[in-house]
């Protein structure tokens, strides 16, 4: 008979994976984004209750650090870890020690120092979040680095259009505007492919990446053939001092602003915000009824608190306490 030895490590409680972070739509498979999108909807209908405070989180603490501006972003990650029951802290960079100096890795080490579950970081610079990663001991979710990534940006999007067509599959999406300076085009762009969605860029040829490998069109009139038009405002905070994309904001308004005219029946529109109502949006558009923007403003809290809990929740699998007792 065969020898069946049992080594002693074949009994011990499995290695702690490594740590998970989100930081970029890369790091996820069409399975990761089904889980979060299905998350996100259970924590949606829980929010319908008159109590909406869940214990899920209850002892953990995260941290947001925003070295950029943000309303939405700050604002829905901060209310869906109180709304999980997280200890939580939001540290913006102006009237830090950030003002006086001090580096990201040293306001990184500073905060790890507490421990936290979880830091959020969005900053100018593409990588950032990948740095933090490497000198705390918390989970990273990026919330926008540069013109690079933003990942629950993405996922609140494909949320919202799920809400909308109740599909994502098949679904065809123009992305109008600076795609060129925009990481939430960039992340889209990801996000649509993984769940079989399809885009188009569309916009003036200075403001649309070549190397991106997405179709794209300088005509205006592309945008009848979407099921979804996103639109993008102008990231002057991003283009270089002097740099001249568009002749001027009247002129980028004419040719590619979105207005009543340029759509058709059965679309929806969306804007990630903030937007630049008259410039790459007319205010009669964002405010019809099947603009989005409100909605997604809505889908960002759910799908972050999806992506708290997944990222604290989907740790190491539990061991029988029996079995790491036998080889103690
Ligand atoms: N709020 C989005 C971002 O942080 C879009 C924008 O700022 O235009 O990238």
């Amino acid at each position: 008979m065969a020898d069946i030895r049992v080594m002693r490590e074949d009994l011990l409680p499995p290695k702690q994976p490594p740590r998970r972070h989100l930081l970029s739509v890369a790091d996820l498979t069409r399975h990761d984004v089904e889980r979060l999108l299905a998350t996100a909807r259970s924590f949606e209908r829980s929010l319908e209750r008159e109590v909406k405070k869940l214990p899920t989180l209850r002892g953990r603490t995260v941290v947001n650090l925003f070295f950029e501006s943000s309303t939405r972003t700050s604002s829905s990650f901060e209310l869906a870890a109180k709304r999980l029951s997280a200890d939580t802290m939001t540290i913006k960079s102006s009237g830090s020690s950030v003002d006086k100096g001090e580096s990201l890795k040293d306001t990184a080490l500073t905060l790890g120092a507490y421990d936290p579950d979880v830091i959020v970081i969005r900053h100018p610079h593409i990588g950032a979040p990948q740095l933090v990663a490497r000198v705390t001991e918390a989970r990273i979710v990026n919330a926008g680095d540069g013109k690079h990534q933003h990942p629950t940006q993405a996922l609140l999007d494909l949320y919202t259009m799920r809400g909308a067509f109740g599909r994502l599959e098949g679904l065809h999406v123009a992305i109008v505007g600076d795609v060129l300076h925009s990481r939430v085009a960039r992340s889209l762009i990801q996000a649509l492919e993984l769940v079989g969605a399809s885009c188009v860029l569309v916009g003036p040829p200075t403001l649309i990446p070549r190397a991106i490998g997405v179709e794209s069109s300088s005509d205006i009139e592309t945008l009848a053939e979407a099921d979804v038009v996103y639109v993008l405002r102008m990231q002057k905070e991003r283009m270089l001092e002097g740099a001249n994309f568009v002749p001027s904001l009247r002129e980028y308004s004419e040719r590619w602003g979105v207005t009543r005219e340029r759509l058709r029946p059965g679309q929806v529109v969306m804007h990630p915000g903030p937007m630049n109502r008259g410039v790459e949006i007319d205010p009669a558009v964002a405010d019809a009824a099947n603009a989005l923007i409100q909605q997604q403003v809505r889908s960002g809290l759910v799908v972050r608190m999806a992506v708290l809990y997944d990222l604290l929740a989907h740790g190491p699998a539990p061991v029988p306490a029996e079995a790491a007792l036998e080889v103690a």
